[in-house]
């Protein structure tokens, strides 16, 4: 931590056991993946610290191992011996308390993975609704707001206001009444980054496709 802390770097870990996440804490970690089995002294030290630190469950790791893991020829069997129901109902329990003591909480985190493959992310945020408690709103806020403000950009990133970037998604349905509108790039009509059109739809080509054609 301290290494980092001369090189001006922020700092991230994955912790799921409860002294794992307090050890975290006191070494000054600005951000904490996972939790499951944060106690209630590691509770009580996040929200404690809830101005400095950023919690996220990557839940779609442990949401796909349990639901979806034969997809990818992982058996009930090996899961059970993982653990995976185990961290899975420890996780609920626990986001349920994040979001009770006001903890900045981010969606996703380990996507990447045969299990959880890029694009999928942004299920992350109706898992949030469905197994956390958050209001569909709340749960777009710590896709964008929360977002921004772990990479550094607070007021900047993740906020639609005068003097922020305007990376913009317009997707074709209400994301306040279902949040699968919001997963796939087929969902969005319109994707602006910093003010410059990337997808228009007015043309419904993206600027690197119509690049190529030209
Ligand atoms: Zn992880």
């Amino acid at each position: 931590m301290e290494t980092a802390y001369d090189w001006g770097k922020h700092v991230a870990c994955h912790s799921r056991a409860a002294e794992s996440v307090k050890r975290a804490v006191r070494a000054g970690i600005d951000c904490i993946y996972h939790c499951d089995f944060a106690d209630d002294e590691a509770l009580g030290m996040l929200e404690a610290g809830k101005d400095r630190v950023i919690v996220g469950p990557a839940f779609g790791l442990v949401h796909n191992a349990v639901f979806e893991g034969d997809l990818v020829g992982l058996t009930k069997e090996v899961g059970d011996g993982m653990g995976l129901p185990r961290k899975f109902e420890h996780m609920i329990r626990t986001y349920h308390e994040m979001r009770r003591r006001g903890m900045r909480v981010v969606v996703g985190g380990d996507y990447g993975l045969m299990l959880t493959p890029m694009g999928q992310n942004a299920r992350d945020i109706g898992h949030f609704v469905k197994f956390f408690g958050y209001s569909p709103a709340e749960a777009l806020k710590c896709a964008t707001a929360v977002g921004g403000d772990l990479m550094g950009h607070k007021g900047e990133l993740g906020v639609i206001t005068e003097e922020a970037l305007a990376d913009l998604l317009l997707v074709d349905g209400n994301p306040l009444q279902g949040q699968s509108v919001l997963v796939g790039p087929d969902r969005c009509s319109m994707i602006m980054k910093a003010g410059a059109m990337h997808r228009d739809p007015r043309s419904r080509i993206t600027v690197p496709q119509r690049l190529a054609a030209e």
